[in-house]
């Protein structure tokens, strides 16, 4: 992902790399190369928009003019403003004060959220916490079975219905695990629910339910990168439904142009937490903006 970004912007670098003073004329220039480099990588228009009048006013001031170097100046302009976009700051969890904590798990069927169920459990579990994995995904046919095998996988409990007890209601799945986690001590609670192939209200209605009976301290939508500007749609369709605290991007390792992963943070408001970037349960990790602008740099 962002190779032909990072390919792009290097070679607009490179042409002005070398040059002393930036003419108002090369800056528009480089804005606009810039604009459409981000377009191709199908980078939202409100993100790309909001993004070039940054850069433009930014590189516009003293800090380009009076610069030894001006395109190494505009280098970090725009790696400052790469950074902005994904979000500032890495956002940590927020932990209950009260345990457990109750991570709850949206989005569309397919997006990568119960792999991700399990790559948190065992990310928390290196962080000597004590999570409980819960299948309330109980609409796709092996989500429950799935989830058991990357529970085994990363060595957490799974709290699922008994196969065969009839209990078909996540909600009451969903509430029970919490009372399984504080009996027996876990101090994380995750909670996979169920998507759909596209947005549909009653999947909305039952992560809403989901949500009203347990609280949770986050409400976090795994969004597939690989499916660009849809993406971000249907997050803000959830955050809007629903309500999300934040947002986790998974198949970061596929080779779509990365728009979605630019464009979420700023489109929905809502921070990244996560990032997924392969079918293994290592391929994870905690979300820096300022580490993936670096490397959309190069
Ligand atoms: P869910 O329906 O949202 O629970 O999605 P799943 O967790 O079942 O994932 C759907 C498919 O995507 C599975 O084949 C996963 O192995 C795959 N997958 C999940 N996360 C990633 C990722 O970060 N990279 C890649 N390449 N594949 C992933």
């Amino acid at each position: 992902m962002f190779d032909a970004l990072s390919d792009r912007l290097s070679g607009i670098f490179e042409s002005i790399r070398g040059k002393g003073r930036l003419t108002e004329a090369d800056i528009d220039a480089t804005a606009r190369e810039i604009r459409l480099a981000l377009l191709e990588a199908d980078v939202a228009l409100p993100v790309v928009k909001t993004f070039i009048a940054q850069i433009k006013e930014r590189c516009s001031g003293a800090e380009v003019s009076k610069a030894l170097n001006p395109a190494q100046q505009i280098i970090k302009i725009v790696n400052e403003e790469l950074v902005a976009i994904l979000g500032g700051e890495t956002r940590r969890l927020n932990y209950a004060k009260q345990a457990p904590t109750v991570i709850m798990l949206a989005g569309l069927q397919g997006a990568g959220k119960t792999t991700l169920a399990g790559k948190l459990a065992k990310h928390l579990k290196g962080d000597d916490h004590s999570p409980l994995l819960v299948a309330a995904d109980l609409q796709r046919p092996n989500a429950v079975g799935q989830l058991q095998v990357l529970g085994q996988r990363a060595g957490v409990a799974v709290y699922a219905p008994e196969p065969g007890s009839g209990v078909g209601d996540p909600v009451k799945v969903a509430l029970d695990s919490i009372a399984e986690a504080r009996q027996k001590g876990h101090d994380v609670v995750i909670v996979d629910t169920a998507g759909r192939l596209g947005i549909d209200e009653e999947m909305m209605q039952q992560a809403r339910e989901i949500r009203a009976a347990v609280n949770p301290d986050e409400v976090l939508f795994v969004i597939d990168a690989m499916i660009g500007q849809d993406a971000v749609n249907t997050a803000e369709a959830f955050r809007d439904g629903v309500g999300i605290t934040g947002v986790v991007l998974s198949k970061l390792d596929g080779d779509a142009r990365g728009g979605a992963a630019l464009s979420v943070r700023h489109v929905t408001g809502q921070p990244i937490l996560f990032a997924s970037t392969g079918e293994k349960l290592e391929d994870f990790d905690v979300f820096h903006p300022d580490r993936m602008a670096s490397r959309i740099l190069g």
